[in-house]
């Protein structure tokens, strides 16, 4: 005796009636469970997986792109005592400098995972030169080291601005889960 179609229930909420389903896998989603793509809406499992797809890097594409990432930055850090102020404009450069280079050695091949590699080596590249800085600046600081101090700020100000740039480019396709 049933004319009324049965009440479809979320997948992951079986308390929450709905009549969304994911359009990949048919599976009923509430407007909770329900993530929002260029195709529709879809649930976060087919969203994930979705995701591994845009994974294609290989295993060594990670060691190239650390030594890539943190030889370039390095070499970019060398010039901040030089430059001072000049750095902001230095740092963006590095940034996209990094970020093509690893972009060219990885052919291209992406990932979150990879990003944030190299995002992680700029900061590691620029440090050397921030702690041979810093080192002599707290020897001095007593006798009032001001323009060492100032020296140290643009170094921090190339770690952030070339990493955030190296973010920035390499981010890609982004989905909220
Ligand atoms: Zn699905
Ligand atoms: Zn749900």
């Amino acid at each position: 005796m049933t004319d009324q179609p049965t009440p479809v229930y979320c997948a992951n909420h079986p308390q929450t009636e709905t009549t969304l389903r994911c359009n990949r896998c048919e599976k009923p989603i509430c407007a909770k469970c329900a993530v929002l793509t260029p195709t529709g809406y879809r649930c976060t499992d087919c969203v994930r997986s979705q995701q591994k797809i845009f994974d294609t890097t290989e295993w060594y594409d990670y060691i190239t792109s650390f030594v890539v990432a943190s030889f370039i930055s390095l070499v970019g850090s060398r010039f901040i005592p030089m430059l001072g102020f000049f750095s902001i404009f230095l740092a963006p450069l590095a940034g996209v400098v990094i970020a093509e280079a690893v972009r060219f050695v990885v052919r291209r091949r992406r990932s979150k995972r990879l990003t944030q590699l190299t995002a992680f080596a700029t900061v590691l590249g620029s440090l050397p030169v921030l702690l041979l800085t810093l080192i002599p600046m707290l020897a001095l600081l007593t006798q009032g080291g001001f323009g060492l101090l100032l020296n140290v700020v643009w170094q921090v100000v190339y770690t952030v601005m070339a990493t955030s740039t190296v973010l920035y480019r390499l981010g890609g396709i982004r989905v909220k889960t």
